[in-house]
């Protein structure tokens, strides 16, 4: 990676900083620019995963090594999972970010949501028509087709070679496609940080102050502790490198909010960056997008216990275990898009029977605790692709 790229993504922080900060409100002039930017990475996302999974697919080339490669993955994606929430549940009870909140719950405020049970969820994955999945970017659903259509390769043999190399074709154009639209990258983070800076002013930030520190250490902490001990052991590789290598794609997450939106800059990252195989990114990348999203669950455990400070009440340990499961269940359910980790928090709010209203209180500052969860979450998916590329080097070493 070139050095004066990440000059220009680091100036780039800078200015739209400076500039929103004088800018203020008007800063909504450069918003243009931010959402060229994310159309154009938007439009890359349904092709590439696609694309991509199928190749993954074909590539592991039998059923065995496909199944051990999605079990290496998910057991990844739930242990840190599990931990994140644990993690977020204990720096909120150190740091007790719901007491002497000064902010007063309006009614009006209380964004509308509607929930799917987990059953319902979990059936939704399955498309009832592929190419509607695709129209409408149902990125669970395109996952789900493209699996089964790269295993049907795979099953079928030479009669399908002509459509596995189409797909082989497809994925190389949309990864150049990729690198083109990453070169904007530092106008896209401009475009999109300078309106947040200056429409969010210390009165809207300075009272839940304290729940953006809890969120903020809590993150810091999981991913400087629990991804560098993850890389250095399992993954082999030096903690530095790999943040140095993922820093174009943190960057965007955290200006999108979208860990969907930021794949096609995790993959290029992490294969050019990282050294981790293509057949490894187009698996482990495009599921961790959706399933994988330790900075919210971080977000879950403490937003419940911040509601649980807030309203008076305390939770026992039977309940903190529950909403160390149904976080865990509701941060897999979380589409990568922003704001979906806020609809998910009145899954775990209800768990605990807590007040959904609290949904209202952090309403207002989501964003930025949205920034720093989709940070985490892309960092999570691009750890777990180190881990199981490292791990699959060592199975295939001891098979020669
Ligand atoms: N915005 C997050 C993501 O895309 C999901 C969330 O809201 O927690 O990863």
């Amino acid at each position: 990676m070139k050095k004066s790229y990440l000059w220009q993504i680091l100036a780039a922080f800078v200015l739209a900083i400076i500039v929103g900060l004088l800018l203020g409100e008007r800063a909504t002039y450069v918003q243009p620019l931010g959402d060229l930017f994310l159309r154009l990475i938007k439009f890359i996302i349904v092709p590439l995963i696609l694309a991509t999974i199928i190749i993954g697919v074909t590539n592991a080339g039998d059923m065995k090594k496909l199944s051990r490669l999605g079990g290496k993955t998910i057991a990844f994606y739930l242990a840190t999972s599990v931990i994140a929430v644990a993690i977020g549940l204990v720096v909120a009870i150190l740091v007790s970010p719901g007491t002497g909140v000064d902010v007063e719950l309006k009614e009006e405020n209380i964004p509308s949501v509607e929930t799917q049970s987990v059953i319902d969820t979990l059936l939704n994955i399955i498309p009832t028509n592929p190419v509607e999945s695709l129209a409408t970017a149902n990125v669970l659903q395109i996952i789900f087709f493209a699996i089964f259509l790269g295993i049907g390769i795979t099953l079928v043999g030479d009669k399908a070679r002509p459509v596995e190399r189409f797909f082989h074709g497809l994925a190389e154009i949309m990864y150049k496609i990729t690198g083109v639209v990453m070169t904007l990258v530092p106008l896209g983070i401009f475009g999109l940080l300078t309106p947040i800076v200056g429409q969010y002013g210390l009165d809207v930030l300075m009272p839940l102050m304290k729940l953006i520190l809890a969120v903020l250490i809590a993150s810091i902490l999981h991913v400087a502790v629990i991804y560098s001990i993850a890389l250095k052991t399992l993954g082999k590789m030096n903690p530095l490198h790999f943040f140095k290598g993922i820093l174009p794609a943190a960057t965007v997450a955290f200006t999108t909010c979208s860990s969907s939106g930021t794949l096609p800059v995790t993959m290029k990252n992490t294969q050019e960056n990282l050294g981790v195989s293509k057949e490894t990114t187009s698996f482990v990348l495009p599921l961790g997008a959706t399933i994988n999203m330790d900075g919210t669950a971080i977000y879950q455990g403490i937003a419940v216990v911040f509601t649980a400070q807030y309203f008076g009440t305390s939770l026992s340990l039977g309940q903190l275990v529950i909403v160390a499961l149904v976080a865990t269940l509701a941060s897999i359910g979380a589409a990568g898009v922003p704001g979906a980790g806020m609809v998910m928090l009145t899954m775990t709010l209800a768990a605990v029977n807590l007040p959904l209203e609290a949904i209202a209180l952090v309403a207002g500052i989501d964003r930025i605790l949205d920034m720093i969860r989709t940070t985490v979450n892309i960092m999570g998916d691009a750890a777990a692709s180190v881990v199981v590329e490292q791990s699959e080097r060592n199975a295939e070493q001891i098979a020669a």
